[in-house]
């Protein structure tokens, strides 16, 4: 089973991830938790170079992350899988899909290909979109914390816009959540629509 969250900055993934891990092993089975950028020792440095180094093209952005996400796949999730374990991993695809498509106006179409032949073709699932409104994702980080963060809330807004979009476009393989609900009333929506997938 391969799971992926997905949504804006702030917008509480990383608590579901860990929430859905925890339900999960509960029911005993064992999870991988991974994120992008960032879950190999390549995608790490990788994830360094475009959140916090020098000047980057919005192509070499893209292109940055889909080595990470590349990286990523053959590395990590792949061979978990294999194993039988679950994966839950902290972004993925749609995250490029809306940061560099939408975002950074690179066009969706092209980044989705790209991505595409970075993964190889490979789908969650299920992707949870953790939805949550620009300005409400910025009060509850605080500080900035990298370069994306720095970005505006019409930048934001546009990122948002587009998960909900591709959630819309295939519900079957998606679950929006609102994330400023509380996280246990998210942990359990996420859970219910898991079980009723079959995927646990
Ligand atoms: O969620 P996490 O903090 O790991 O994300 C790191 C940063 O990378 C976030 O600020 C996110 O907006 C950005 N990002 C991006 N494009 C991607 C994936 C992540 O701009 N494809």
């Amino acid at each position: 089973t391969f799971i992926a969250f997905e949504g804006g900055d702030g917008a509480g993934k990383s608590t579901q991830v860990r929430r859905l891990a925890q339900a999960f092993e509960e029911a005993g089975r064992e999870v991988v938790i991974t994120r992008q950028p960032g879950g190999t020792t390549l995608g790490g440095e990788l994830r360094d170079l475009v959140l916090h180094g020098g000047a980057i093209t919005p192509r070499a952005e893209a292109l940055v992350f889909a080595a990470d996400k590349a990286q990523h796949v053959e590395e990590v999730i792949l061979p978990s899988l294999e194993e039988g374990a679950v994966v839950i991993t902290d972004r993925y695809t749609d995250s490029a899909i809306a940061y560099q498509g939408a975002g950074r106006d690179l066009g969706a179409a092209e980044v989705a290909q790209l991505q595409d032949w970075a993964v190889d073709g490979l789908v969650p699932h299920l992707t949870v979109v953790v939805d949550i409104d620009p300005g409400e994702g910025r009060r509850r980080r605080g500080a900035v914390h990298d370069r994306m963060e720095s970005e505006t809330d019409g930048f934001h807004a546009a990122v948002r816009g587009h998960f909900l979009a591709l959630a819309e476009s295939a519900p079957g393989r998606y679950l929006v959540v609102d994330g400023a609900a509380a996280p246990d009333e998210v942990a359990r929506l996420v859970w219910q629509r898991v079980t009723q997938d079959g995927l646990a």
